[in-house]
């Protein structure tokens, strides 16, 4: 699971990272655009982009796959 922490005050995001990672990078933001603020704004939970990348990939492994079986079947 990685973290994605959206800044509160501006359209700042920070990469997908570790939960302690990114909530020190987003504590690093404010220190650095928003010293008089206090760290807030959301938290966003996913996979990671490659994590997905791998699940598309795979997804169109499958869909060749399926293509040959279907192009056999239909040449007994
Ligand atoms: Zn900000």
């Amino acid at each position: 699971m990685a973290y994605r922490y959206w800044c509160g005050e501006c359209g700042f995001k920070t990469p997908w990272l570790t939960e302690p990672q990114g909530r020190q990078a987003q504590i690093d933001h404010y220190t650095r655009n928003h010293p008089d603020t206090p760290p807030g704004g959301d938290v966003e939970r996913g996979h990671r982009p490659s994590t997905a990348a791998a699940f598309t990939c795979a997804g169109l492994i499958g869909a060749a796959v399926l293509l040959v079986l279907l192009a056999a079947a239909c040449h007994p």
